[in-house]
C-alpha cells in the first residue's frame, strides 16, 4: 500500500487501488479519474516536470 499524488489535480491516492495510470520516462503515475489521465497523456512533460514550466514564463519568442 503506497500513497501517491495525482500529478494533475494533486489529490493523494493509493497506488494499489488507483484504476488509472500512465508511464512516462520510466515512472508510473497514478490518477484519480480518467479525465486526469487524459490530461496527463496529452502533456506528460507539463505535469511530470511542473517546475520546468515556470521558468519558461519569461518573455515570448
Ligand atoms: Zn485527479
Amino acid at each position: 500500500m503506497a500513497q501517491v499524488k495525482d500529478p494533475v489535480c494533486g489529490m493523494v491516492i493509493d497506488s494499489e487501488t488507483a484504476k488509472y495510470k500512465s508511464e512516462f520516462e520510466g515512472q508510473t503515475y497514478y490518477f484519480c479519474a480518467p479525465g486526469c489521465k487524459t490530461a496527463f497523456d496529452k502533456e506528460p512533460r507539463r505535469y511530470a516536470h511542473p517546475q520546468q514550466d515556470q521558468h519558461r514564463h519569461h518573455g515570448h519568442s
